[in-house]
């Protein structure tokens, strides 16, 4: 692992999808702008991110679902099942692989196909609703970083839960900086003429 994974930053790094933040990236075009995840920025540096986009899709684009059968989970277009879009949205996650690792945190739109945590509507083989769950994105995040700290723009309307929140988020960082310096230390002690 190298120093880019964890550098020493002055504040928290909350990731946060895209939209929250005003881009105008959802699938029609518009945005979902939210003021109460803007509020977060004097404690923490809020970090723009859109699997969507970032896998390669266009703005607009046609509504995707996630579907699941058994133990397969799976992102197709709504319109046309075929376009199965899955393995573009890996590719994309672990390219970006050294960002997760500088992020203490991560708020999420509700309900998203790839942004839900908790809230995104699974479909049937057919395409019917059967149950609620993650979006594919947050399916990769919390497999990969189990203890990164996750809330939605919905959770953050109520104060315990954003308090809650902020202070797994410090601690989180608390820990990576942590991490950062005791890399930093053992590196120095590597140096030759430092035995
Ligand atoms: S919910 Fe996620 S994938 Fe959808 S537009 Fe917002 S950031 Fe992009």
């Amino acid at each position: 692992m190298n120093m880019s994974q964890h550098p020493v930053t002055d504040q928290p790094r909350v990731g946060v999808s895209a939209c929250l933040l005003g881009q105008p990236v959802r699938y029609d075009g518009k945005d979902k702008n939210c003021m109460n995840v803007q509020s977060l920025t004097p404690c923490c540096e809020l970090v723009p991110v859109c699997p969507e986009v970032g896998m390669g899709l266009p703005v607009p684009r046609p509504p995707i679902q996630v579907w699941q059968s058994g133990d397969a989970l799976g992102l197709r277009q709504v319109e046309n099942p075929a376009v199965e879009l899955a393995p573009q949205l890996q590719d994309w996650y672990q390219r970006l692989n050294l960002l997760w690792h500088t992020l203490d945190g991560f708020v999420l739109k509700s309900r998203s196909p790839s942004c839900g945590h908790g809230s995104t509507p699974l479909h049937d083989i057919s395409g019917e609703p059967v149950a609620v769950g993650d979006g594919l994105f947050v399916t990769l995040l919390r497999a990969g970083f189990p203890y990164m700290p996750l809330i939605d723009e919905v959770s953050l309307q109520n104060s315990a839960a954003r308090k809650a929140f902020m202070r797994q988020v410090i601690a989180h960082y608390q820990q990576r900086i942590k991490g950062a310096g005791m890399h930093r230390e053992q590196k120095t002690q590597d140096k030759p003429g430092n035995a």
